[in-house]
């Protein structure tokens, strides 16, 4: 399993993935949360999109080592949506503007026990003067726009990245993985309709731009090849596990590819 991280370079900007999501649920833990958290420099700018769960939390400030970085160095969080295995990190970043929808706010705030919503972090960020809520179409930042795509939740956003050789389209859970975007159908929505609505809106703009980079919520980075979504680089996902009575030794669960190819 490598470790290095996953880089892609325009003349506008530097993206690296400092998490991989993972297409997967847990069968009997709930949700497996597993997303993507990438890394953006762009006019000098340190931008992070999504900042995963707990657990990521080593992997956010190891990432950022390697890139030079120190949490505070980051100027700017934007925020796909509110679940916790994207948002709850964003108290990571003493120093940056957080950005998510106005409509993911307004929907996620009263909320109390729903399964996937952190309710103190979202209640922490509501009154935070780093706080800057994003509607339907505004240019966050130089070169990215929010693009609204509801179903998952009702206030999910898309960010798209315009550079001068490619298009990244940061998809979030709109369009959580490959299967998602092949067979146009989302799982774990809250509006099957608008979920679709959702899926065929990143297709456009995929289409659109054939140098796109999509950078899904629960998956590798993709490309178009032959109108084919393809994936760009190796998966890296496993789990270690204590079956025997010594500690020293772990069964070892290869989630790269399926069991069969
Ligand atoms: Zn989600």
């Amino acid at each position: 399993m490598s470790q290095d991280l996953q880089k892609f370079t325009d003349p506008a900007f530097d993206l690296t993935i400092l998490v991989q999501g993972f297409p997967g649920r847990s069968l009997c833990h709930g949700g497996l949360g597993w997303s993507t958290i990438a890394l953006l420099r762009l006019e000098g700018r340190v931008v992070v999109v999504d900042t995963g769960a707990f657990s990521a939390r080593k992997a956010i400030h190891a990432g950022l080592a390697r890139a030079g970085l120190t949490a505070a160095d980051v100027t700017d969080v934007l925020l796909t949506h509110a679940h916790y295995d994207h948002s709850i990190n964003w108290v990571l970043f003493p120093k940056a503007r957080i950005h998510i929808g106005r409509v993911e706010m307004e929907w996620a705030l009263p909320l109390w026990g729903d399964p996937v919503l952190p309710e103190l972090y979202v209640r922490a960020l509501a009154e935070s003067p780093r706080l800057a809520l994003i509607t339907d179409g505004d240019v966050v930042l130089p070169g990215i726009r929010a693009v609204r795509a509801p179903g998952h939740t009702p206030g999910c956003l898309v960010f798209q990245l315009d550079g001068e050789r490619r298009r990244v389209l940061f998809s979030g859970d709109a369009a959580k993985n490959r299967a998602e975007l092949v067979s146009h159908a989302a799982d774990m929505t809250m509006d099957e309709a608008a979920s679709r609505g959702s899926i065929e809106m990143i297709w456009r703009l995929w289409r659109d731009r054939p140098d796109t980079l999509l950078v899904p919520g629960h998956d590798l980075p993709m490309v178009l090849e032959g109108g084919v979504p393809t994936y760009v680089g190796e998966r890296r996902a496993g789990v270690a596990a204590w079956y025997d009575d010594d500690l020293s030794k772990t069964t070892l669960f290869d989630f790269t590819r399926a069991p069969n190819v």
